[in-house]
């Protein structure tokens, strides 16, 4: 086994980094929580990444999105592909530098097992989650403002989806963003994917994590589907 994983083989061991090197992972959004969630799974072995995000950097993703430069005029998926390819040669990574919709769901993420949500707007996140709903695909969500965010684990059938959680939501026309907390609630995300791959661990399923790093409080919540929700209230729990 490669030896850039032997630190972290201690806990999964050689059955769970398979498990790592097999599984397929879509990521939507390559932000600031995209790029800290792709960085430690591209350094963890996940071996297959599927990731969409059709917009091009700003000055002003710079201070959480640490992997992009000023001036560049690519797309950030093309150039986050090339610095995860960068950060671990050995892993498979396909891009698609266009924003997923109901349209194309199904082709960009139809082969992986879980999903990521590394979106920045409300709209968006539930696009993806009712495709989780209609997929049965697991998603993990994680969302930011200010010093402030929250992580859970969606499972179809079993847990609360988007549409339940996310029903009241302030609108601002611009987040304020904490690179430091971006990259907190990034690396506590990217840690639900690989406790799922590798069945180290209790995921947050059912489960809501908060952290506010002002007053360093942080909290973990039952959360409940909502009985009347629109997308996933006729899903069977299973
Ligand atoms: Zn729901």
């Amino acid at each position: 086994m490669n030896q850039r994983y032997e630190r972290q083989l201690i806990i999964f061991g050689e059955d769970g980094q398979k498990k790592l090197s097999d599984a397929r992972v879509g990521v939507v959004g390559c932000g600031g929580l995209g790029t800290n969630v792709l960085t430690a799974l591209a350094s963890a072995g996940v071996g297959h990444l599927v990731i969409a995000d059709g917009d091009v950097p700003a000055p002003s993703n710079l201070n959480r999105q640490f992997i992009y430069r000023m001036g560049q005029e690519r797309k950030k998926a093309e150039l986050m592909a090339e610095w995860l390819a960068s950060v671990n040669p050995n892993i498979d990574v396909r891009f698609h530098p266009e924003k997923v919709t109901t349209d194309n769901a199904e082709a960009v993420l139809g082969g992986s097992d879980i999903l990521v949500d590394c979106l920045d707007n409300i709209p968006a996140r539930k696009e993806i989650s009712r495709y989780a709903v209609r997929s049965g695909k697991t998603l993990v969500h994680a969302g930011v403002i200010g010093f402030h965010g929250q992580v859970t684990v969606v499972v179809p059938g079993k847990t609360p989806c988007l549409d339940c959680l996310l029903k009241a939501v302030e609108k601002r026309p611009v987040l304020p963003s904490v690179g430091a907390a971006v990259s907190f609630i990034g690396a506590a995300e990217a840690a639900e994917v690989i406790k799922l791959i590798t069945g180290v661990g209790e995921p947050l399923i059912g489960k809501l994590f908060t952290a506010d790093l002002t007053s360093n409080s942080f909290e973990v919540v039952d959360v409940a589907r909502d009985v009347q929700c629109p997308i996933c209230s006729k899903i069977v729990n299973t």
